[in-house]
């Protein structure tokens, strides 16, 4: 292992009070936040278990870096919608594809800068 990854390398936290992996070396049970989304969980109640610290040679922000992670053994699956909120959710999908001038379910979503159904914006343009 070489001296840079060393300086990270502190599973027990004993130097950086969490424990801390250098780049690539955390156990497979920690996962990033985007990690843990991307498999269709959350943390849930916990807090971060752990860091990987990695240094950056970016120009502008160069210095020591944190990806924090948590463990998978800990999480819990992302919250699915409530039939009441897929309810509610449905209203305004609805509302937003009613035409306030014909109060027909125009079938698509009203352009907001019409704000009537396009057959309305239409039936206007040719009148006005
Ligand atoms: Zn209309």
């Amino acid at each position: 292992m070489s001296r840079i990854r060393a300086r990270f390398w502190d599973p027990a936290g004993e130097r950086h009070s969490i424990p801390t992996y250098p780049w690539r070396m955390a156990p497979t049970h920690l996962l990033t936040l985007r990690q843990l989304t991307a498999e269709g969980l959350r943390p849930g109640g916990q807090g971060v278990q752990a860091q990987i610290l990695w240094t950056s040679r970016r120009h502008g922000a160069p210095g020591v870096r944190a990806a924090y992670l948590y463990d998978r053994r800990f999480a819990l699956p992302k919250r699915t919608a409530t039939p009441r909120q897929l309810e509610a959710l449905a209203k305004a999908n609805a509302a937003r594809r009613t035409c306030p001038d014909c109060g027909r379910d125009a079938g698509y979503v009203l352009p907001r800068h019409l704000g009537t159904c396009l057959d309305c914006a239409e039936t206007a343009g040719v009148a006005a």
